[in-house]
Order: structure tokens, then C-alpha cells, then sequence
């Protein structure tokens, strides 16, 4: 594993054009370890150029230690036979953003469903730990505390020869734990972590560091203490507060790094045994002890070290238990077995508390699970408010298995499949054949009682597709994005639709635009699809008009004439209205759907569709908070489009709502000046 690679014949290198990153934490470990994946397909030398700077594209470390930020200009050269090949499949890997443009730019992060989520609670005393939020939840349980042990290793080797071989080895049996370990793991999250980890223990440039230090008569353990130690240090050093996700990534190369170091040494890295009932205490986790825990025994568990941008806060958040990182470090010093409650939400650790406040603590938990357990035994019943108005719940998707997670949940069908998630992660446009398959999966798996929403192709400006040459642009989110892309493509977009139309009958069809702003661009893509319709023999679908800038909802009247729905996507409403990035790190928060501003528009939206008898659904992330639902009811809204989990909550909600009730909160909310106002006034509003 240590010895040297082929080296490809000499010829003069050749760079590629210059590419912007789109991730929004640039090239952090999984992004890195996908370009490494592409590079080593290649037999060339190949290097990534930024500024002046070069590091070799087939290290992982070597390109985290670039510590790269979101549109930094990044260029691919590459030396040998298949120099071209490989400039430009790097080139076009690293602009669709090597397998996350989405997961960065796409989802707000989504309300989670209130069931998981501690309200403010009543029981926090002065015993409190802070820290931040890595997971919500709310959990009663006993501390274990958890110290990784020291590893000590023998400082000279044998020969060179015997202390390489004793290290591939070890490299070889960590592999192997990996892949035992990816395959317990069902999360793809979790999943793709491990694979990275992978990725580190074939590193070159880590693997020359360790190979350098058995060259100079270390053992095998020592060389390879100082290669993983001097590289972990080096992302953890890397300056500016944009790389505090690439600091974390240090993590990542201690965490394998100590796993080939106990392997080395003989020592045991054996699973934490958690008793029943447990609450983690660590200074540090590693991804790979958090993806090993007994999920059965485990009820949540806080670092000291960490931030809620971390692998093990990933994990955690997919676990569905509560996390807190950074908390304070007298955490630590808890003894086994006490009592605590964790607050995930609040970033709260709470001790010694009085057996009154524990009760009360435990009342809550009881009452959470109760609640989302009742939630489900009725998730099937439709959402009829108190006064007979019936609302329809329907499910964001993105593939045929989410669509059937949707119906068994209670959903009443799809209102958004993003089409998009077929587009990306890959070189090529998927064909009419491909499209069609996967549309007709999610038809099937609603079956023809059901409605099917999809939108059409929602990239563009920050979503890039390495396949499709738009010009880059200074401001994207007012660029090519949305329907303007499919206007821009016509023969892409005809293919998509008639790859839709294909699933005609399998399920109540409807197809929506994204982004609409003017009249013009309804006419002109619904001129295009009844073209298509007409060649198909299609005709048995809706057509509907996804209002998402303020033009569309100062427009929705002139709109609804020609037009058969409404889907309002509130995350891009709320960002176009306001003028403030929904994914800004100082703007975001301020970026509130439930602002006054944007209900107003929602209003107008609803006025607009009533005049033409039209319905109005919102599939943005406000239509899964169940404190925004009473308003968006209040407002006209009939139909919600949330995320999978939500459904029996959001379900549940509409069934204690009194229609009357909520168009005069709507009246009332209308009238106030800030969303601060308005949360709080809705936050009163018990159904
Ligand atoms: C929205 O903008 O609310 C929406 C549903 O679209 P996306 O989040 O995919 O942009
Ligand atoms: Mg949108």
C-alpha cells in the first residue's frame, strides 16, 4: 500500500479552465474524497491549482489542507497519457460540486416535526451546562462518560522493510473494520462519512509522510503517530472562521488515524458498552465511535469539543436523538450514573435537579412520544378542521422509496418531487428513457387515486449542472435558475416533459413550474408542454405555477386565469421578498417566513386563485412547522406539501384547528410589523 504508484510517461502538462467552487463549505473531506475517487481513475499526475498553490487532486488531506472556500477559482492539471480525459472530468466534477451543489445550497434546514423537538421547558435550574445545539430533542437519562486511551507505541522499528509491511497490514485490517462497520450502519449519511475514511487510508500524501518516517528507522507506530498528528494539526490550524468545518475534518484523520494506531499496537478499540438509558459524555467523539454506538441504549450525548457543523452531529441528527456539542467542560466531571437531562434544542444540560424537575422533565419526554405515537395511529384519517374544511397533506420526495415512506405515514400524495436529485451527482443529463422510469416509480408507489406533483428541473445560477453551459453570473439567485433554465434548454426541457407525461394515469398527474416571475414564462413553458402533450396523446394532467418571487404574487390573479394550481415555495419566497439569502450565515435567521411581509404576499396568492376558483399548497419548509400551518390555513392555504416525518403532526394539527378561528388570526397577523411579533402571537394561539 506504501509503495510507490506508476509513474506516467513525461509530457507537458495541461491545465483546464478555471472552475468556482459551488460548495458552500468548499472542499471539505466527502466532497474531497469524490474528486480523489475520479482522480484515481487516471493514470496522470494531477494537481488542483488555486492561487498560486498546488496540491495533489488524489489526496484527501492535500486538498482539505487547501481549505477552500465556496467561489474560489480552482484549475486541474494534469501530466500523462490521459491528461485530457482527466482535466476535464475533474473540471466538470469539481463545478457540479462533487456531489453536494444540492445539500449545500438546496434544503433550508427543515423544522423538525415537534414531537422531536424540546419546547422551552420549566424544569432548567442553575445546574444547567450550555453549549450548542448538534441535535434537538429532549431526553432523561444517566451520564457515561467516555475517554478515548492513550496508545502507546515502540519508538524504533526493525528494518524499514518489516515496519512497512506491519503498516500496510494495519491499513489493511482498518479497511476492513470500515466496511463491517459501513455495513451496520443503514444511514447513507453516516455511510458516506465511512467512506471518506476509506478514502484517508489510501491518502499518498499521507501515506509518504508515514513511509518518510519508517525510511528514517521509526517504527511503523511512531511514523505513522506523526504522519495522522502533523496532518490532523495542519486542518485544524487553517485560518478563518470559514473553515471551521475543515478544522472538524482534523477529526476525521485522528479518528482513522488511532484506528490503525490501536492496531498497531495491539490494543483494543473495542465498542463503548453503554448501559440502558445512556447520556454520552466525551470530550471527543469520533464519527466512527458514534456510528458504532447501541443505538437501543442510547438516548443522546454532548462533547465538549465539536460544533453542530460535525460528523458526529450528523450522525447524531440522523440517529433522531439529541446532541449537544461544545458544552461546558464541567461536563466532564460529572460522575457515572447521574442524572441529567438533555435538551438538544436549547443546547442544555442539566444536573442535580430536584426530583420535582426531574418529574417534570420525564412528563415531557412522556408526553412528546405520546403525542407522536397517537400522531401515527391517526396519520391515516384525513386532515378535516373542527369546522368540516378539509386540507390536503401531501409529501416532499425525491424518489419512489421517500414517496412510499410519504403514503405509509399518512400522506395524501406528493406535492413536490424535486425532479432535480435525478439531474445531479453525475456527467451527463439523464435521457427521456431514465426520467421516465423514475417518474412512473413514484406514479406507482401512489398509485391513481393519489396526486403526483412534479416540478420541473429546478437548477441553474447556484445549482450548477456540469452538463449544461450557463454563463457564470454575479448575482445567480436573479440569474438563470428555475424554469428560466428549461426556457433556456428547450430540448432538455421537452425531453423531461415528455418523460413526465409518461406517467399519465398511474397517478393523479400534475406538473409545475419553478420560479415563475412574468405571464410570458407560463405561457411560453405551458405552450411547450401542451406541444408535447399534443405529439404524446396526452391530456389527463394540471398545470401549476410554483409562486416563489414577489412578481408571481403581486401577478397571482393574472396567473391563476391560466394556470390550475398554486404551490407556493415559501423558502424562496421568503428569500426574494426580504432581498436576504436563505442560506446567509448572518442572514438567515432574519430571512423569517412567518415576517408580515411574507404573508402578505401569501395573502395575495390565495386572493388571486380564489378569484378563479384555483387552489393554493405551500411546499416550502414552512408548510412542515406547526406553528406557521393556523396562518397559512387562516390565509386560504388548502393543501401542504411537507417533509416526510412531519406528516401525522402537521396531520394531527389541522384536526384541533377551527378554520374561523384561523383566517381571524390570519386578519390579526397581517396587521403586525415584525415576525417577532407574529411568532409570538402565534405561539399563543393554542388550537
Ligand atoms: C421553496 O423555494 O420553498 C421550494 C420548495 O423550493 P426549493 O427549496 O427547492 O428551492
Ligand atoms: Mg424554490
Amino acid at each position: 500500500m506504501t509503495s510507490a504508484s506508476t509513474v506516467p510517461q513525461a509530457s507537458a502538462a495541461l491545465i483546464g479552465e478555471s472552475v468556482r467552487l459551488p460548495n458552500a463549505a468548499g472542499l471539505h473531506a466527502r466532497p474531497a474524497a469524490m474528486l480523489v475517487a475520479e482522480a484515481k481513475k487516471f493514470q496522470s499526475i494531477i494537481r488542483l491549482l488555486r492561487d498560486g498553490e498546488e496540491v495533489n487532486a488524489k489526496s484527501v488531506v492535500a486538498i482539505m489542507g487547501l481549505g477552500t472556500q465556496q467561489g474560489d477559482a480552482i484549475q486541474v492539471k494534469a501530466t500523462g497519457s490521459d491528461a485530457e480525459d482527466a482535466v476535464r472530468a475533474l473540471s466538470a466534477l469539481l463545478a457540479q460540486g462533487c456531489g453536494e451543489a444540492h445539500e449545500a445550497t438546496h434544503e433550508v434546514a427543515p423544522t423538525p416535526p415537534v414531537a422531536l423537538v424540546a419546547a422551552s421547558t420549566s424544569f432548567v435550574s442553575s445546574n444547567v451546562l450550555v453549549g450548542v445545539c448538534a441535535s434537538p430533542g429532549l431526553a432523561v437519562g444517566r451520564v457515561v462518560q467516555f475517554r478515548q486511551v492513550t496508545i502507546d507505541v515502540n519508538e524504533c522499528g526493525e528494518t524499514p522493510a518489516l515496519e512497512r509491511g506491519k503498516l500496510d497490514a494495519a491499513l489493511l485490517a482498518a479497511a476492513d473494520q470500515i466496511e463491517l462497520l459501513k455495513l451496520g450502519l443503514g444511514d447513507p449519511l453516516g455511510v458516506k462519512i465511512l467512506h471518506a475514511h476509506l478514502a484517508l487510508l489510501q491518502d499518498p500524501d499521507l501515506l509518504e509522510l508515514a513511509d518518510h518516517g519508517v525510511s528514517q528507522n521509526q517504527s511503523a507506530g511512531l511514523a505513522w503517530r506523526e504522519a495522522f498528528g502533523q496532518t490532523a494539526s495542519r486542518l485544524e490550524a487553517l485560518p478563518g472562521a470559514h473553515n471551521a468545518l475543515l478544522r472538524e475534518r482534523g477529526n476525521d484523520v485522528r479518528d482513522v488515524g488511532r484506528r490503525v494506531l490501536a492496531l498497531l499496537a495491539g490494543v483494543s478499540t473495542a465498542q463503548i458498552e453503554l448501559p440502558a438509558g445512556a447520556i454520552l459524555i466525551a470530550d471527543e467523539l469520533t464519527p466512527s465511535d458514534t456510528a458504532a454506538l447501541d443505538r437501543s441504549k442510547l438516548l443522546g450525548f454532548c462533547t465538549t469539543g465539536g460544533g453542530a457543523t460535525s460528523h458526529v452531529a450528523i450522525l447524531a441528527r440522523s440517529f433522531g436523538i439529541p446532541a449537544v456539542c461544545g458544552i461546558h467542560e464541567g461536563a466532564l466531571t460529572l460522575a457515572q450514573g447521574t442524572l441529567v437531562v438533555l435538551d438538544g434544542a436549547q443546547g442544555r444540560l442539566s444536573h442535580s435537579l430536584e426530583e420535582g424537575e426531574i418529574t417534570l422533565a420525564l412528563a415531557e419526554v412522556a408526553q412528546q412520544t405520546a403525542q407522536r405515537e397517537q400522531d401515527k395511529l391517526g396519520s391515516a384519517h384525513a386532515a378535516v378542521t373542527t369546522d368540516g374544511q378539509r386540507i390536503e397533506v401531501v409529501a416532499n420526495v425525491r424518489n419512489a422509496q421517500e414517496a412510499q415512506e410519504g403514503v405509509a405515514l399518512g400522506a395524501e400524495g406528493v406535492g413536490l418531487l424535486r425532479s432535480e436529485f435525478l439531474f445531479d451527482d453525475r456527467l451527463t443529463a439523464p435521457d427521456e428513457d431514465e426520467q421516465a422510469a423514475a417518474y412512473c416509480a413514484v406514479a406507482q408507489a401512489l398509485g391513481p387515486q393519489r396526486t403526483l406533483v412534479v416540478r420541473t428541473l429546478d437548477v441553474g445560477g447556484d445549482k450548477p449542472l456540469p452538463y449544461l453551459p450557463l454563463p457564470r453570473e454575479d448575482n445567480p439567485f436573479l440569474g438563470l435558475r428555475g424554469v428560466r433554465v428549461s426556457l433556456d434548454q428547450p430540448e432538455m426541457f421537452r425531453a423531461q416533459l415528455r418523460a413526465i407525461l409518461r406517467a399519465t394515469g398511474l397517478a393523479r398527474l400534475h406538473i409545475m413550474f419553478p420560479m415563475i416571475a412574468t405571464l410570458e414564462e407560463l405561457r411560453e413553458a405551458r405552450g411547450i408542454l401542451a406541444e408535447e402533450a399534443a405529439a404524446t396523446g396526452h391530456s389527463d394532467f394540471l398545470v401549476g405555477v410554483m409562486i416563489e418571487v414577489p412578481s408571481a404574487a403581486l401577478l397571482a390573479e393574472q396567473l391563476a386565469r391560466e394556470a390550475d394550481f398554486f404551490s407556493i415555495g415559501s423558502n424562496d419566497l421568503t428569500q426574494y421578498t426580504m432581498a436576504m439569502d436563505r442560506g446567509h450565515p448572518k442572514l438567515a435567521r432574519q430571512a423569517d417566513a412567518l415576517h408580515p411581509a411574507v404573508l402578505k404576499m401569501i395573502a395575495l396568492t390565495c386572493e388571486g386563485a380564489r378569484r378563479h376558483s384555483k387552489w393554493v399548497g405551500v411546499c416550502g419548509g414552512m408548510a412542515s412547522d406547526l406553528l406557521a400551518v393556523p396562518v397559512l390555513l387562516g390565509l386560504g392555504v388548502q393543501e401542504l406539501s411537507v417533509s416526510v416525518p412531519a406528516i401525522p403532526a402537521i396531520k394531527a394539527l389541522v384536526r384541533r384547528l377551527s378554520l374561523a378561528d384561523c383566517q381571524a388570526l390570519a386578519q390579526e397577523l397581517l396587521q403586525l410589523g415584525t415576525a417577532g411579533e407574529v411568532r409570538a402571537r402565534l405561539a399563543a394561539f393554542a388550537p
